[in-house]
């Protein structure tokens, strides 16, 4: 067996988990039960992967789920028969003898060449031993590692099929990718289906439509979220405790437009090393007109913009540059630092169309950016803050789970930028931060970038999924590029440490995270809708009409369903809908001037004044009550 795109090495092979071992091992059991079911499969790589393992196979059948329960069904029968795994090392000549027979990746000789395998025994270098495994009869080229027996592949399931060029290359032949998962135990596969179970529940691509808080339009394009009035509630409302939450520790915000002038990106540096992620720059209209009367080509143009002959613009990929204009166009004395400049700037960059995935990947998204310069001295106290903030953010959502990382330099290499003592300090800063945190942390010697260190925030939501968040960078390079200083107390010049953080990446990740961890089931303060009032006849509408005014006085995003429908209907819609309160609106209650109180999630709670739940109902919205 060979990987898709690059050979593992022998080392990489024997660094194989346990866990690898016996999924690449019932990755040959579904090859032995497919080469029992279809004698004309020809299979060409099977490594394990993330979550599971695959194989791919060259067949006249077109396998579909509907297929599945009968490879399975012969699956467990090469598991109950408990064949040895047994490693053969063999000469080229004898390798290349039994794929040319079809005797690899098969139960015997057949009239037809092992193709893919031949192919793959090509790519072996030279001085590789070259091995194959055989379990029973059927024998494949592989180097292994294997577990002892196929009785070890007890806990599999066969989850779907796809399909793939070979070696991934769109002018080589397309196979059917087949994916399954193995587990040691039959309790942790269950587990594990559980919890795709509960992520598919959770998708907030799915839920995202169908409480239609974004859209996506092809006219629009690709990774370009709209948000739609009630997903932008919900990214409002985190945003306004966001920036609430700055606004107390003395940070100013700022707005900044969303291009600029390449020479901008040319000083940071943005431009031209991170082309390939960027969307593509374009050239001021007299220069365009200009080179287009020369008759110039769209390469002649590129390379024009790219030497800076003619002036051109760029969507900005980051928000950094532009804060450094605004800190520059002060004078700073050490007394005016540190200066605190946030925006929830909308960025732009050229993701791959393959790994563009709901809101959680996007071409556009907001960060909750800031930067901060300061002197060195302050650099602890400021890092403190961005951490203070993120303790509070994932307290007031319930994500107390949490780890962050922490990347330090390679104490043996000189790449790096700045004074070894500052990044002694720096380094020592982010750790004692953190250590406040009181939560897990990881110190990566050699990850920091060569400008800085910094701190990534890894969060766990409600089913144990793990999400990259934002970090706390550190940078000693650009107040360099741009040259910025302030004047020290012995007046002089200095140059000032800049602090990049955006802790939650940016409002679309983070609704995307949150909508998954809720299940769209949002706490009341960032629920779309808070509260909607349900007449049980349509006599009550103008009482229920009564409600719904005060309660939108007060402040609550209340609705109202006052349609002829029967009572039931409503309050199911009202669920599908995933309103926290449903207010029922009947003569009992409009006699004592009440509401029938109903919650999402808990028992019936009543009858109260109108009064009392309107108090209520502001309270736990105040407090943001989970
Ligand atoms: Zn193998
Ligand atoms: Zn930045």
């Amino acid at each position: 067996m060979a990987d898709d795109k690059e050979r593992k090495t022998l080392e990489e092979r024997n660094q194989m988990s346990d866990l690898e071992r016996l999924r690449h091992s019932c990755a040959h059991v579904m090859a032995t039960a497919i080469a029992r079911l279809w004698s004309d499969a020809q299979f060409s790589a099977g490594p394990p992967v993330e979550g599971g393992f695959y194989y791919d196979v060259d067949l006249a059948h077109r396998i579909s789920p509907d297929d599945f329960p009968a490879i399975e069904a012969e699956m467990k029968k090469v598991v109950k028969e408990n064949q040895v795994f047994e490693r053969e090392v063999i000469s080229r000549e004898e390798a290349m003898d039994l794929a040319r027979k079809g005797r690899l990746a098969a139960l015997g000789e057949r009239d037809t060449p092992s193709t893919f395998k031949v192919d793959l025994l090509e790519d072996i270098p030279d001085d590789e031993e070259i091995s194959i495994f055989k379990n029973g009869d059927f024998w494949d080229l592989c180097a292994g590692p294997h577990v002892g027996r196929t009785g070890n592949c007890k806990a599999f399931k066969l989850m779907s099929v796809a399909s793939a060029f070979y070696k991934g290359d769109a002018d080589n032949p397309q196979l059917q990718r087949i994916y399954g998962t193995c587990f040691k135990n039959k309790t942790l596969l269950s587990e594990h289906l559980e919890r795709l179970e509960e992520a598919k529940k959770r998708d907030h691509r799915r839920l995202g439509r169908e409480m239609g808080l974004f859209h996506f339009d092809e006219m629009v394009g690709q990774g370009l979220p709209l948000w739609k009035p009630k997903g932008s509630i919900i990214r409002r409302q985190l945003q306004d405790f966001i920036a609430a939450e700055l606004d107390k520790q003395g940070y100013h915000q700022v707005f900044t437009p969303h291009i600029a002038k390449l020479d901008l990106y040319r000083t940071s540096g943005h431009f031209p090393y991170y082309e390939e992620s960027q969307y593509p720059p374009f050239a001021e209209r007299e220069a365009l007109r200009k080179l287009s009367d020369d008759d110039s080509s769209c390469g002649d143009l590129m390379n024009a913009l790219r030497k800076g002959e003619v002036e051109g613009f760029m969507l900005k990929p980051m928000n950094c540059p532009h804060h450094i204009c605004i800190f520059a166009s002060d004078h700073h004395s050490y007394r005016d630092l540190p200066v605190r400049l946030a925006e929830f700037g909308t960025v732009y960059r050229w993701e791959q169309s393959g790994e563009l995935g709901g809101i959680t990947r996007t071409r556009s998204f907001t960060q909750d950016d800031a930067h901060l310069f300061c002197t060195p001295e302050q650099l602890g106290e400021e890092i403190q803050g961005c951490l203070g903030l993120v303790k509070t953010v994932f307290g007031a959502l319930g994500m107390s789970d949490y780890a962050v990382r922490l990347s330090l330099r390679d104490p043996d290499s000189s790449k790096y930028v700045g004074d070894p003592a500052n990044w002694d300090k720096a380094e020592e800063a982010l750790r004692d931060a953190v250590q406040t945190l009181g939560v897990d942390y990881a110190e990566e010697p050699g990850e920091a970038a060569f400008y800085g260190p910094k701190i990534d925030f890894v969060v766990k939501d409600v089913i144990g999924r793990e999400w990259q968040l934002g970090t706390v960078q550190v940078d000693y390079n650009l107040p360099e590029r741009f040259d910025l200083s302030y004047i020290g107390a012995d007046n002089r010049p200095h140059r000032p440490v800049m602090i990049h953080r955006a802790p939650f990446g940016s409002l679309e990740r983070f609704v995307g995270l949150l909508i998954e961890h809720f299940e769209g089931k949002f706490p009341v303060w960032l629920a779309p809708e808070q509260v909607r009032v349900l007449s049980i006849s349509e006599k009550h509408n103008a009482y229920s009409e009564g409600v719904v005014r005060m309660l939108a006085e007060a402040g609550v995003r209340v609705a109202s369903d006052l349609a002829a429908d029967k009572i039931g209907a409503k309050i199911r819609l009202a669920r599908l809908d995933r309103v926290p309160y449903m207010l029922i609106i009947g003569a009992r209650e409009e006699e004592s001037q009440s509401v029938s109180v109903r919650h999402r999630d808990r028992d019936d709670l009543g009858t109260m004044t109108l009064n009392d739940f309107v108090g209520q109902v502001c309270e736990e919205i105040r407090n943001r009550s989970l």
